[in-house]
């Protein structure tokens, strides 16, 4: 009776083991949380996005765009955005609603924002309600590293280094309207950048796909292309068009 005494205090209960176990699970969980927060710590995100767009594909999408005020947007890729991300895929947004966006801190860029950021949306604008959206939601999480003048500053000078339209004419994909592999889509920008590129499509009113955008990475500085470390989830057909604009 003694010995099997002994024993019932040093072997735990089903119930016993059962609260050890679903306690360790707990510190685990929060242990992995504390772990996740302490490397956001440095910035707040990981990396960014870095996502261009195709006019006329955008146009499509939508059914119907508007032209900014400014007029027609060049025939060139334009910004969506410089988006920052956490390495576990998920993104922070709206991260400041004390920082609202501020034309007359980005007034010096307006004329290359015009030109590389190109508002689509109706009625038509002169793109302060697109470059206040991207800012408000992305821009503010990124805001211990680049303020507003900066975030804007770092993204149109990200796209002057990849020139995404010269890097595809290149190889022989053109905005044709014919339809090319997105392998070999992939490829000429791999080749023209030295980073891999994800596409992503949409469908026109026809159904068919796509060439929509296009997403590199960019290290949390938002100076340099680095190797996305997270992969963005985007379909697309094996074939696509190249609409032109
Ligand atoms: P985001 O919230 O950053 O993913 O951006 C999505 C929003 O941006 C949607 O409301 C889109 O309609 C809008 N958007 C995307 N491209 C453009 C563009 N070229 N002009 C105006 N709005 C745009």
């Amino acid at each position: 009776m003694k010995a099997r005494g002994l024993i019932d205090l040093y072997s735990p209960t089903p119930k016993l083991l059962h609260m050890a176990k679903s306690g360790c699970s707990f510190i685990l969980v929060e242990l992995l949380l504390l772990l996740q927060c302490l490397s956001h710590l440095g910035h707040g995100y990981d990396f960014f996005y870095f996502v261009q767009q195709w006019s006329s594909s955008y146009c499509d999408t939508k059914r119907s765009c508007c032209y900014p005020t400014t007029g027609k947007p060049t025939a060139n890729f334009t910004i969506h955005g410089l988006w920052p991300n956490y390495n576990n895929g998920s993104y922070p947004s709206n991260c400041n609603k004390n920082s609202p966006y501020d034309g007359t801190k980005v007034s010096v860029l307006f004329s290359r924002l015009q030109v590389n950021w190109a508002t689509l949306a109706c009625p038509t604008n002169n793109g302060t309600k697109f470059w206040s959206h991207e800012w408000e939601k992305h821009g503010t999480c990124s805001e211990s590293v680049l303020d507003q003048h900066s975030y804007f500053e770092a993204t149109l000078h990200i796209k002057d280094k990849v020139n995404l339209l010269q890097i595809l004419e290149a190889a022989g994909i053109r905005p044709d309207d014919n339809f090319y592999n997105v392998e070999d889509i992939k490829e000429a920008i791999k080749a023209g950048t030295g980073y891999a590129a994800t596409v992503e499509c949409n469908s026109d009113p026809s159904k068919n796909a796509q060439l929509f955008q296009i997403y590199l990475c960019v290290d949390a500085s938002g100076k340099d292309l680095i190797e996305c470390p997270v992969i963005p989830k985007r379909k697309c057909n094996s074939s696509i068009q190249f609409p032109i604009f």
